[in-house]
């Protein structure tokens, strides 16, 4: 029985305070437009740069604005409170005031020549100096932290705490510098780029380990929210906080080459799922379009297409705003914020038992050919799951009928015995690259000999289906001969494996392919240098790609190429539940819950960043199920859904008005 209120979904609203308007918090109205925004937790700032209360911990800078003989944080506690609202209180150790730093220089972190790090010291407006702190220094750790989250937790009644900024600044001061060099028995480098990978894990431990003690001391059930952050699955051994935050930013301030992917809030907060499963983590997404412009709102549309994505991938929302309500810019923001909200709230009493549904794993490092393959995933609709070689277990790989490596991927010995015992108990395997030397394992279950050599980088090449390959990639390429191929190769010889697929060579360098055509004739429009192999080994299948399909996809994203990956995808997948019209732009995840299952589209359709959430229909196919044993309805309406018969299978067609859509099928006996 799930009794702490973090255990269920929660939607939350963080109202980035400004010191200047202070005056104009009033707790029983901030409190009401709260409630009336969807939300029902609050994060409201305490303590760190600012202290929001009269604080008594030396070097604690209060907040001049606040008002006289009144306790402003009370005050807002009791009046959320009072609306059932939950108040998290926000604090940041990160930085500073210049007075602080007259008194304790050693607090302030420096820079490789030993001056202070400042931040926004050219700022205009009449604001003190700010200064990183280090996060060896006694302000991040006994003198500051720990001692303000006892003062502050001892004093009030908040139902759980958050840090912003909690990672560590670059530091170069005596004690980091003597601490690195205990460490790693080397001294610290110039470059931060240069530092031990764990370096930055090592202070975040330590750190949060003391602020934690501090805060248990007083209060032991009282939740911790942390910053996620890639490699503490690799150095956490405990846990440093109950809940996981995560950020999916979009930040369209740093122009339009430079968006964020596409599926970025649903990969991070799988990810933390993955770290920490005990929990549903929270998804932080900013009203702005990047902090530069944190006074204006994202447009309507993209920002809702990237808020539903969270509570699509089981995550709980957390709006970022700057300010309150009364002091927000662009009123548009709470709209986005409101919509989205009640469609979450709408979901949550089925998410609550909701447990994902996945056909394809993928080993996931972050590195652009992941990228790729994610890429094919999602433009597929296949449902997905991230695989973390740290964290993979048998019981992970199970649950997928097909598991993706791509190329470069560093393998452990753990999981090449992992991944050796999936497939010989019948799992399905599609690899792509040179596979290590090192590994024999993985050279028998490819079927390929154990002599590789990779190529020169190739331009003008094709990549040419075998008839065998045609049988697996039914009717995609019935029509074409060869695909685009560029990038280096893997030469090897097939031993068991069938080859589905072969090289043709570069007919010509770049530099004389447009010219003369009357010399564009394929010198060997046929080899027997295979490109793509398929081995039995026990009973599982290996699908070997001797090139990197994943480089195509991200540099070119040729519909071939997609569409090559996804049917070389979903020949691996002998169950498939669903399988829906393809529409790239659209993402879906399938989640289990009791007898039904919940299926989330959004709807990215147009060019980012959206303009318009441009109304959509699609198809759901269900093979393998008739048509009269599913009964479907739409969950924000709560309307039944027509389920029709296709070629013996149900199918139902969906509309999508807007960012998000989720419907329920149940399986009637
Ligand atoms: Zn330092």
């Amino acid at each position: 029985m799930k009794t702490e209120w973090y255990q269920h979904p929660t939607r939350v609203i963080q109202t980035n305070l400004q010191v200047r308007d202070t005056a104009r918090i009033e707790p029983q109205r901030l409190a009401g437009q709260i409630k009336s925004l969807g939300a029902n937790a609050l994060v409201f700032n305490l303590g760190g740069i600012y202290a929001w209360y009269d604080s008594q911990v030396e070097g604690h800078h209060v907040n001049e604005f606040l008002p006289a003989g009144r306790d402003l944080v009370a005050e807002v506690i009791a009046a959320c409170h009072a609306q059932n609202i939950r108040f998290i209180a926000r604090f940041d150790f990160s930085k500073i005031h210049d007075e602080a730093y007259l008194q304790h220089p050693d607090w302030v972190a420096r820079d490789q020549t030993g001056s202070p790090r400042l931040i926004g010291a050219e700022r205009p407006g009449g604001w003190s100096l700010l200064y990183h702190t280090c996060m060896q220094s006694p302000w991040r750790n006994e003198a500051g932290g720990a001692q303000v989250l006892r003062e502050a937790v001892s004093r009030y009644d908040f139902d759980g705490l958050f840090y912003n900024a909690p990672f560590p600044t670059d530091c170069w001061c005596d004690r980091c510098r003597s601490r690195y060099e205990q460490l790693y028995q080397n001294p610290m480098p110039d470059d931060a780029n240069d530092f031990d990978p764990s370096w930055r894990s090592e202070q975040m431990r330590d750190n949060a380990l003391l602020l934690r003690k501090a805060v248990k001391d007083e209060k032991p059930d009282l939740p911790i929210i942390l910053y996620y952050w890639d490699e503490q699955i690799r150095y956490l051994d405990q846990p440093v906080a109950e809940l996981i935050c995560d950020e999916s930013q979009n930040i369209l301030s740093r122009g339009r080459s430079r968006l964020s992917a596409d599926w970025t809030p649903m990969v991070r907060m799988q990810l933390c799922q993955a770290a920490q499963p005990d929990y549903r983590p929270f998804g932080i997404i900013h009203s702005s379009p990047g902090m530069d412009w944190r006074h204006t709102g994202l447009p309507p549309a993209e920002y809702q297409y990237w808020l539903s994505q969270v509570p699509a991938a089981g995550g709980s929302l957390w709006h970022s705003l700057t300010g309150i309500p009364d002091t927000i810019l662009d009123q548009r923001i709470l709209h986005s914020v409101r919509i989205v909200n009640a469609k979450a709230k709408q979901v949550e009493s089925l998410m609550e038992t909701a447990s994902p549904y996945t056909e394809a794993g993928l080993l996931w490092d972050g590195r652009p050919q992941d990228h790729g393959w994610l890429q094919a995933l999602s433009d597929a609709h296949i449902p997905y799951t991230l695989l973390q070689q740290e964290i993979v277990s048998h019981r992970q790989l199970e649950a997928c009928q097909v598991v993706i490596v791509p190329s470069g991927f560093t393998w452990s010995p753990h999981l090449i015995e992992a991944i050796d015992g999936y497939v010989r108990q019948g799992g399905h395997l599609i690899t792509e690259g040179r596979l290590p030397d090192t590994s024999d394992t993985l050279r028998e279950l490819s079927g390929l000999h154990a002599s590789q050599v990779q190529s020169e980088p190739l331009t003008a090449a094709y990549l040419r289906l075998e008839p065998t390959g045609h049988a697996l990639i039914p009717s995609a390429f019935n029509e074409v001969e060869l695909l685009p191929l560029r990038g280096s190769v893997t030469y090897a010889r097939a031993d068991r494996a069938d080859c589905l697929a072969t090289l043709v060579p570069s007919f010509a360098p770049l530099e004389a392919v447009g010219a003369p055509p009357e010399r564009a004739s394929l010198p060997a429009s046929r080899t027997k240098i295979p490109l793509i192999t398929r081995n039995q080994a026990g009973s599982g299948q290996v699908i070997s790609l001797l090139f990197s399909l994943s480089d195509l996809i991200n540099e070119f994203g040729l519909h071939d190429h997609l569409v090559l990956a996804e049917q070389l995808i979903r020949s691996q997948i002998n169950r498939p539940l669903v399988h829906v019209s393809r529409q790239p732009g659209i993402q879906m995840t399938v989640f289990r819950c009791r007898d039904a299952y919940l299926l989330h589209l959004i709807n990215g359709i147009g060019k980012r960043p959206l303009s318009y959430l441009n109304p959509v229909r699609v198809t759901i196919d269900l093979p393998g199920l008739a048509a009269d044993r599913i009964k479907a309805r739409l969950v924000f309406t709560d309307q039944p859904l027509a389920v029709s018969d296709r070629d013996g299978s149900a199918s139902l067609t969906v509309e999508l008005p807007d960012a998000w859509q989720a419907i329920e099928m149940n399986q009637i006996d």
